[in-house]
């Protein structure tokens, strides 16, 4: 992005109006991805509010040795920690999947052959039995299969943002 140009030649050197606070925010490390970006593109063409970022970090930079010890470790704490609860409810999540199935393949199964082997119920009991534990099963795979498509959803969302 080309800053409109002109008020340097009247201002001296100053930065550009438009970025003053920009400048501000990316020197105490608090502007976002996009403004960061933003400002860079503008003072790799704009050489008076790139000597007053450079100016604003010298300034910074005595009271900024806390903050700059501290933040990273923050982060990475956080990162860590974010980390760790969504690995633990992965982990919890295929647990709970992997015995529901397994639980359910085998009580279907033990049904399946309760009803074959049933003497006192005659076919059309049996099929309807068939019928619902059928019924059962597709149920159970679509709400798990949804459960599954929303969850990468939601993993797309969040890297979307
Ligand atoms: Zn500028």
């Amino acid at each position: 992005m080309m800053d409109p140009g002109g008020q340097h030649d009247a201002l001296g050197a100053q930065s550009c109006p438009e970025y003053a606070e920009l400048i501000v925010k990316y020197v105490d490390g608090v502007a976002s991805e996009e403004e960061r970006e933003r400002l860079e593109a503008h003072i790799a063409t704009c050489a008076n509010c790139r000597r007053e970022v450079q100016g604003h970090a010298r300034v910074a930079n005595a009271t900024r040795d806390i903050h700059f010890v501290d933040l990273p470790e923050d982060a990475w704490r956080s990162y860590w920690k974010n980390t760790y609860n969504r690995m633990e409810r992965t982990v919890g999540w295929a647990l709970v999947v992997i015995g529901f199935v397994v639980v359910g393949i085998c009580a279907v199964g033990r049904f399946a052959h309760w009803i074959a082997t049933n003497q006192t119920l005659n076919l059309a009991e049996k099929l309807g039995l068939g019928a619902v534990v059928v019924g059962l099963v597709v149920i159970v795979t679509g709400a798990v299969r949804e459960r599954i498509v929303m969850r990468r959803f939601d993993r797309y969302r969040r890297v979307k943002q």
